[in-house]
């Protein structure tokens, strides 16, 4: 009896016996970002911390059941977004502070960060440890671990190289910790050092991304090897028509960083920006740039955050590391305010030339410690707003958030689209990110490595996020 009905239930069609997922999102509007274009009436079928089958909610519907479903309708489903460009830092004692914003991440949509370094890297590569373990509720982390500076930088916590041979050293520790990428600052590191460095990264199969030395310029960094310039101010720097020379006034002293600056920002040169775009392009260069904090600090002096909503989840030791940059701010003379102004203007500018020469934009705030106000987790909304203010589509914005990073990485094939085989972490939302990028922030749900957070459980990390702070912030510990 039980062999007949075994060669029955065998012989019957495929679509009858339904096959098991973890997970059914029903009836979505699924974004395809790499084609900007909008697939309706889709069901998602997740599996463990894969996709397993997407197709035409009937489809899907006759194929496919599961414990839990998600409704869809009249919803918008995209890819996790990647923040790359977040820090966490600010002294050994601040690691619960900076691990408490990882929940914030989530809730924010961002399945994924690039830590750029801090002064608590051997922490960091613990955390992202035991996310990948699942022992740790956060954001997929990838780290460059301590980054590589000079001897004494103004930056705590880094390999300090004064020779080539501290730079192999350097590099030697950054692949025994499997870092994800090399960071390189200059605040004290000598400009060949930079170059070697940069070049002794991509030998050893890492990829390379930092601040350009004044002394060198872009063009010599990136032929060195670099993989991703940070921040929108070097690649302004790389359209000046006279770069290389101001970096030869400034290396040999006839020149100091302020008179330099005033020189690249006078100087700019369309054509000469074009170019150089065009070889970034070609060389595979991207450009993170971290537009939403040079805005907030341009602006300190007329823009009140006292007040900010978000400085909720700011714990009290985050919070006074923000306080060397409006001291800063503080100091500006009036003509500073006003020159302060202009070269973020002039440097957002950059961003529409750089799309159009085909550079990839990768999506970072530098969020974390240090950069006021620009709140980790909410500051990729308003990096994304910023992109299209500046002139870019809301698919592109949205592309430079859930493509690009995956693309850096060389992970396309597992991330930065919704298909069958690629990670679930999906972000569901109440409103089209195709037609207004703001809707980025009508978050219903999230979807982390096939895990679902709904929205009543987003509202929960919040809630617990904010009462960590409130707590921190009357002084128990
Ligand atoms: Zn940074």
């Amino acid at each position: 009896m039980k062999t007949i009905l075994a060669v029955l239930l065998a012989a019957l069609p495929l679509a009858v016996s339904a096959a098991q997922a973890d997970l059914l999102i029903r009836h979505a509007n699924v974004i395809d970002v790499e084609h900007a274009r909008l697939l309706p009436d889709q069901a998602v079928a997740t599996s463990g911390d894969r996709i397993v089958a997407v197709g035409t909610d009937a489809d899907i519907a006759k194929s496919w059941t599961a414990k839990k479903s998600v409704d869809g309708q009249g919803r918008y489903l995209i890819p996790g977004l990647w923040d790359m460009h977040v820090h966490f830092g600010g002294g050994p004692d601040l690691a619960d502070e900076n691990k408490a914003l990882l929940p914030v991440y989530i809730a924010n949509g961002i399945t994924t960060v690039r830590d750029c370094a801090g002064d608590m890297a051997y922490d960091v590569l613990e955390w992202r440890q035991e996310i990948a373990d699942g022992t740790l509720f956060g954001p997929t982390l990838f780290t460059s671990g301590p980054k590589i500076e000079g001897i004494k930088p103004v930056w705590r916590g880094t390999l300090e190289t004064g020779s080539e041979a501290d730079v192999d050293r350097a590099i030697a520790e950054l692949l025994r910790v499997k870092a994800d990428f090399v960071k390189i600052t200059d605040s004290t590191l000598k400009p060949e050092l930079f170059l070697y460095a940069v070049r002794q990264a991509r030998a050893n199969g890492l990829r390379a991304s930092g601040h350009i030395p004044m002394p060198i310029t872009v063009r010599q960094a990136i032929d060195a090897g670099l993989s991703s310039i940070e921040h929108l101010d070097y690649a302004h720097k790389a359209g000046v028509k006279d770069e290389a020379e101001i970096a030869a006034d400034f290396a040999a002293g006839r020149i100091d960083r302020a008179q330099a600056n005033a020189r690249l920002d006078a100087d700019f040169d369309p054509a000469t920006a074009m170019e150089a775009y065009r070889t970034m392009a070609a060389k595979g260069v991207v450009v993170t740039p971290t537009l939403n904090v040079s805005r907030i600090l341009a602006y300190l002096d007329r823009d009140d955050h006292s007040k900010d909503e978000y400085l909720a989840y700011i714990g009290p030791g985050l919070r006074k590391t923000y306080d060397w940059r409006i001291q800063r701010a503080a100091k500006a003379t009036p003509e500073q305010v006003i020159q302060r102004h202009a070269a973020y203007e002039h440097i957002a500018a950059v961003l529409p030339m750089l799309e159009q020469a085909g550079v990839t934009i990768m999506a970072g705030t530098d969020a974390g410690f240090l950069n006021a106000f620009d709140y980790p987790g909410f500051g990729l909304h308003d990096e994304l707003a910023l992109y299209v203010e500046k002139g870019l589509t809301p698919a592109q914005a949205l592309a430079s958030a859930t493509r690009a990073g995956p693309a850096w990485f060389g992970l396309l094939d597992r991330y930065g689209s919704i298909e069958a085989g690629k990670q679930a972490d999906l972000v569901l939302l109440d409103r089209n990110p195709l037609v207004e990028i703001g809707a980025t922030k009508s978050i219903r749900a999230v979807i982390l490595r096939g895990a679902l957070q709904d929205r009543t459980m987003l509202d929960g990390l919040l809630a617990d996020a904010r009462a960590k702070v409130a707590k921190w912030n009357t002084g128990t510990p």
